[in-house]
């Protein structure tokens, strides 16, 4: 079983190059949402704690099964701990067999990042120029990074209550050939953008969004409101915009829908990537992605990783698995 931790991961990732990382990661996740029902799907099982959620995301295929541990505690910063942290694991479906453990708080804010970019592919502007950031955490230069890919971005505007947290999304773009505007607050950053990628941490209903911040058309990519009681827009707003979520059932308990009746129903990402259906903010006006994080993701980024990681040898084999001659003999690990 290979083991892999953050060090392999920069490696593979620096390797490849972040474009073409990104490039290969969505293509991967459009392979794998094309597949939809190949796989055994289920909302992730969470337990609520004391100030955040930690969740464990399994999802399966005839071909290979992969699980998530991942933790939200908005709180934990003023501790000097991540928000979001995560591992993964791989396995072969037909024997169970563990293949890759690896490190997933890099690998989720990847994945994250291609997963919204590749929603925006469909669902925003072709040309959409201005992004705005609504939170510029841990997620945030991802999101940059991977909307730079997909659009021809002259302009990122963005606001976080924290300036400190500003400060650092400034000397991390510095690097980058792109207008940043800092914005005193959410009405601010959102003047002009063709999208808004609010990626705020609280674990409570806040609005982040209200409905008169938003001057036109405009694809809401919603990434921060992904647990019971914690979303991040405007009732009024996703009651009036056309919705697209992951997975249905799971969005419902946790994405911004959470706000409207039990009965309400939207397009899933999958039916836009397969043409089913068409969605875009120039035909159905303002458009809002509500994405929670879904299993599949996870999955899709496992199998390139593993892959990445076979063909150029990185990561340590580990004796997690014990190796013996005689299967039915596991006593004898215990005799020499
Ligand atoms: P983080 O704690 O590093 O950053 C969150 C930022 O939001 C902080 O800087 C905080 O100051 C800011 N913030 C909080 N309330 C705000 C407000 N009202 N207005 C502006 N800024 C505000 O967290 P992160 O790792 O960047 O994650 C951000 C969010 O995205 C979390 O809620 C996390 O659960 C979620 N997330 C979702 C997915 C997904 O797949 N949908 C994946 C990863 C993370």
């Amino acid at each position: 079983m290979v083991v892999l931790e953050i060090d392999d991961i920069k490696e593979l990732i620096s390797k490849v190059g972040y474009k073409d990382f990104f490039s290969m990661l969505i293509k991967t996740l459009e392979e794998d949402y094309s597949k939809w029902e190949s796989f055994d799907k289920s909302p992730r099982v969470a337990n609520h704690v004391d100030g955040g959620v930690i969740e464990l995301m399994p999802i399966s295929n005839d071909e290979l099964y992969s699980f998530k541990y991942v933790n939200g505690h908005p709180k934990n910063p003023e501790q000097d701990k991540f928000t979001v942290m995560a591992t993964g694991q791989l396995s072969v479906t037909s024997t169970g067999e563990p293949l890759m453990f690896t490190e997933m708080t890099l690998l989720t804010a990847f994945r994250t990042a291609a997963n919204s970019a590749m929603a925006a592919k469909y669902l925003a502007k072709k040309d959409s120029k201005v992004l705005t950031l609504i939170g510029t955490g841990s997620q945030s230069e991802f999101q940059y990074l991977a909307f730079s890919y997909v659009f021809g971005l002259e302009e990122i505007r963005y606001f976080d209550t924290d300036p400190k947290a500003m400060d650092k999304f400034e000397k991390n773009m510095k690097q980058y050939d792109i207008k940043i505007t800092r914005c005193n607050d959410s009405r601010e950053a959102v003047k002009g953008a063709d999208i808004i990628t609010t990626c705020t941490a609280d674990k409570r209903y806040q609005t982040v969004l209200t409905a008169d911040m938003i001057e036109k058309d405009v694809l809401i990519n919603g990434i921060g409101g992904d647990c019971p009681g914690k979303t991040e827009i405007d009732k009024k707003i996703v009651e009036s915009s056309t919705v697209v979520c992951e997975f249905l059932e799971q969005c419902k308990i946790e994405g911004e829908i959470q706000q409207l009746p039990s009965d309400y129903t939207c397009t899933e990402l999958y039916e836009v990537i397969r043409g089913e259906k068409s969605i875009n903010v120039e035909t159905h006006g303002t458009v809002v992605f509500d994405s929670v994080g879904f299993a599949l993701e996870d999955y899709s980024v496992l199998r390139l990783i593993y892959k990445l990681a076979q063909e150029n040898k990185v990561g340590k084999q580990m004796n997690l698995i014990p190796q013996i001659d005689d299967v039915k003999d596991l006593f004898s690990l215990l005799q020499d």
